[in-house]
């Protein structure tokens, strides 16, 4: 088998995302995915990454997930150069487990749990829907187009929102309350009146929900040091489950001593690009929590190594969602057969909203579990409409 052509499409409504398509002379076609600067990813496919994969046999994926990356200038990042890799790859884990009519966690050892617990990412319908995905800017509340929009939700009425997660039988969630303010100090310092407002949300939904209620908290990596330590103290007495992204992930120490500060473990990262950065943050003790999104990290060949080494430290690991449909069947495919797999992120206004606007199959969720998907390789295609939009940028390498 031959890779005889690659694809990419990308459509002007949901720009962040981008779709690659391997194409076999067998007439197996791999899909994948990345999020973030879709212009850029599919430019450096089709005039560096295509000239190294056609011709090539498409069941080679570990020689191709280190030749994909083989650039002086993309040694570990979630840059452009990982994303394009990342999306490639899952194209390849796809063809493989078609060929094999296996679904790909089967591909990746087999199922390690029956069920996987989720938790939700409090978004709403439109977050990062649009073409930034800049804190605050693109929060984009608008008029509601469904019952969950959940970060209005949580930035108002946070208990309502446990409430209505918990009659779903999720009883874990994710909020960035803190974010506001740190946009508007530059992550600097926060005043009283700040942190008070956002700590609000914790209140409600420890009020309302006592401590049946899971609470990860995401900083999108805009605090300082000192800052966040003050916060970190704070919202102790909240007994969050997690700290996310709480500084800029680019240093060890400046993470150790956070870890060190407070009870609540680290979560990192999905914005750590390959293994290398998280052996070290592992090594420090830096890291109580390992997340990973399949891509931006190197797709399934490298997310699956992360899991494996945050195992090897004996810490739990948290696929990431929130980028886009094949990136959340990826990731599902992902805690299935890894034997560390603490908890799913997913989101119920984007697997009830516009993840149904792109794919023909997304995971089943039953009672705060996600269950394996069924398929062969991924199991699940972009929808037919979605090759006949206007809106639609389609792109070919041909051998
Ligand atoms: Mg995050």
């Amino acid at each position: 088998m031959r890779i005889t052509a690659i694809e990419t499409l990308r459509l002007e409504e949901f720009a962040n995302v981008l779709w690659v398509r391997v194409i076999t002379d067998a007439g197996v076609v791999g899909l994948g995915e990345t999020f973030y600067g879709a212009g850029a990813v599919e430019a450096h496919i089709h005039d560096v990454l295509a000239g190294r994969l056609l011709g090539k046999d498409p069941l080679r994926i570990e020689a191709h997930s280190r030749e994909l990356v083989n650039l002086p200038m993309a040694q570990a990042s979630t840059g452009a150069e990982y994303r394009a890799a990342s999306a490639i790859d899952l194209a390849l884990w796809d063809i493989f487990g078609k060929v094999c009519d296996m679904p790909v966690h089967q591909m990746l050892g087999g199922l390690c749990h029956d069920r996987v617990p989720i938790y939700n990412t409090c978004a709403g319908y439109g977050y990062v829907r649009s073409n930034s995905i800049k804190p605050v800017d693109t929060w984009n509340f608008g008029a509601a187009a469904g019952p969950y929009e959940d970060l209005n939700g949580f930035m108002t009425d946070a208990g309502a929102v446990a409430e209505s997660l918990l009659e779903q039988g999720i009883s874990a969630m994710k909020i960035w309350p803190f974010d506001p303010a740190a946009i508007e100090n530059d992550g600097r310092f926060i005043t009283a009146a700040q942190m008070r407002k956002a700590v609000e949300p914790f209140e409600k939904i420890r009020k309302a929900v006592g401590d049946q209620m899971r609470i990860m908290v995401e900083f999108h990596c805009l605090w300082n040091l000192p800052t966040i330590k003050r916060i970190a103290r704070e919202l102790e007495a909240f007994d969050p489950t997690w700290y996310e992204d709480p500084i800029r992930m680019n240093s060890v120490s400046a993470l150790k001593e956070l870890a060190a500060s407070t009870t609540v473990p680290i979560c990192a990262s999905e914005t750590l690009g390959s293994r290398f950065p998280y052996k070290d943050m592992l090594e420090a003790g830096a890291i109580g929590i390992v997340m990973t999104d399949l891509v931006w990290t190197g797709g399934l060949t490298e997310g699956r190594k992360i899991a494996s080494l945050a195992d090897t430290y004996h810490r739990p690991y948290a696929p990431h969602d929130c980028t886009g449909p094949v990136a959340y069947v990826a990731a599902v495919h992902s805690s299935f057969s890894q034997p560390n797999t603490m908890i799913q992120e997913s989101v119920r206004a984007f697997y009830t909203g516009w993840y149904t606007e792109l794919v023909t199959e997304l995971p089943r969720i039953e009672d705060g579990h996600v269950l394996p998907m069924e398929g062969p390789g991924l199991g699940t295609e972009l929808r037919p409409d979605v090759f006949q939009r206007t809106d639609l940028t389609c792109r070919v390498s041909k051998l």
